[in-house]
């Protein structure tokens, strides 16, 4: 499973892994966070690799 890591995501911007994830997974929510669509999500890893704070992480 992917998630955010609270800790690294300063949420004080426009998330840019939102233009990125090919599946369309990842919105943002009022507080700034990146909300990973799980319906969606296919485990691809490119947000993982592609966030410049290395924010989002693999959970299992
Ligand atoms: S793992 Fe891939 S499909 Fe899932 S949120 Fe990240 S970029 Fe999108």
């Amino acid at each position: 499973m992917i998630a955010v890591d609270r800790n690294k995501c300063p949420h004080d911007h426009r998330c840019p892994l939102m233009d990125i994830c090919p599946e369309g997974a990842i919105s943002q929510g009022a507080d700034g966070y990146p909300i990973i669509d799980y319906s969606l999500c296919i485990e691809c890893g490119i947000c993982i690799k592609r966030c410049p704070l290395r924010a989002i992480k693999q959970l299992n």
